[in-house]
């Protein structure tokens, strides 16, 4: 589990925390439990999330488990430099749907003394590095990978796979559109959707 190291009190220092993982892995839950030590140990906190991410009440980070804390939905990464000046912990939920501002903004944050925790998908649903998150994991110093449960075979799964056919990148996660896997499994599955859409073809030709 993931404890904070604790400053001295009199100099503020600020730091870059960041929790990534595959849907259904605690990355909210995690972000939560973090600002809620905070708030208990009487520390200003603000979360902050993309305003693309509208599944649940608006100016609320909402977890899965239903355990949510009050959150500003916000535009652009650029906003956080002006909201978050007077917070000592500035969390960011879906950091993932930021644009590619989001690293260099929580690295001025934390050069102004702010404790910066951001969670977000690592990866998409093809298994490729999700938009900001690469350069943030790069630029901060803690990262914790968590971790859900292959629905297949029950191992530890990172990959998110979508059972949806859209393309779109942006398909906000509900239950029934995803399901955490692993490698392995992850893999079988799309060599058998390369290969019925393969068949597919052969019978249109
Ligand atoms: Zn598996």
């Amino acid at each position: 589990m993931f404890l904070e190291h604790t400053g001295s009190r009199t100099h503020r220092k600020g730091w870059i925390e960041v929790i990534c993982g595959s849907m259904f892995s605690g990355k909210t839950e995690e972000l939560i439990r973090r600002l809620r030590r905070a708030e208990f140990a009487k520390q200003q906190v603000e979360i902050f999330k993309p305003s693309v991410d509208t599944r649940y009440a608006e100016a609320e980070v909402v977890s899965h488990d239903a355990s949510s804390i009050r959150s500003t939905p916000v535009p652009n990464s650029s906003n956080l430099l002006l909201l978050a000046s007077d917070i000592e912990v500035v969390g960011i939920d879906e950091a993932q749907f930021f644009d590619d501002g989001l690293p260099e903004v929580c690295a001025q944050l934390a050069e102004q003394g702010i404790r910066v925790i951001a969670a977000g998908l690592d990866m998409d649903y093809q298994g490729r590095p999700f938009g900001p998150m690469p350069r943030l994991m790069a630029m901060a110093e803690y990262v914790t990978k968590v971790h859900a449960i292959c629905m297949r075979c029950g191992d530890l799964a990172n990959f998110s796979h979508r059972m949806t056919a859209s393309q779109d990148l942006i398909l906000l996660g509900e239950t029934d559109s995803y399901q955490p896997l692993c490698r392995s499994c992850f893999l079988a599955q799309r060599n058998s959707a390369e290969a019925s859409a393969a068949t597919d073809k052969a019978h249109r030709e």
